[in-house]
């Protein structure tokens, strides 16, 4: 078993609501893909010089938001079979919702549609600024 100090910066505090197979309410998977989406982010975060920076993602497999993806930095909510609502922004601390950002965006494009985010985030955030606090503080609609 690994220690805390030994799981990546998005894996560590990732969650996941069950959604398929177990849960009748779910319309697209969760659990079972957030390893996948943790890789996938964590590979962004390292690409972009931001390796070890804490990020808060949080998925589920409908807008029930069993997992609270509404308050977290990354919010995956799933809405069809293929497609899931992008929230981002939320506050660490549970005390700001995230925002919708992106409608019905496929699995594999979330990474994409993070990476100039994240980005920005390296180069104009202040130093040891949350990606929720600088989201909402400079890239929100
Ligand atoms: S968020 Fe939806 S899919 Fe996930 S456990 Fe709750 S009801 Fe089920």
């Amino acid at each position: 078993m690994r220690t805390v100090e030994e799981l990546g910066s998005v894996e560590r505090s990732a969650l996941a609501c069950p959604a398929l197979p177990t849960c009748g309410q779910a319309l697209a998977e969760s659990e079972r893909r957030l390893p996948e989406m943790v890789g996938q982010i964590e590979d962004k975060l390292s690409a972009g010089g931001l390796n070890g920076r804490r990020l808060q993602l949080r998925m589920t497999g409908c807008p029930n938001g069993c997992a609270r993806p509404g308050v977290a930095e990354v919010g995956i909510v799933g809405k069809t079979k293929s497609t899931y609502d992008l929230f981002l922004g939320g506050g660490l601390r549970g005390d700001r919702l995230a925002t919708l950002y992106k409608e019905k965006v496929k699995f594999e494009e979330v990474p994409e549609i993070l990476e100039p985010l994240l980005e920005r985030w390296r180069d104009e955030g202040l130093e040891d600024e949350a990606f929720g606090d600088f989201f909402t503080r400079v890239l929100q609609p």
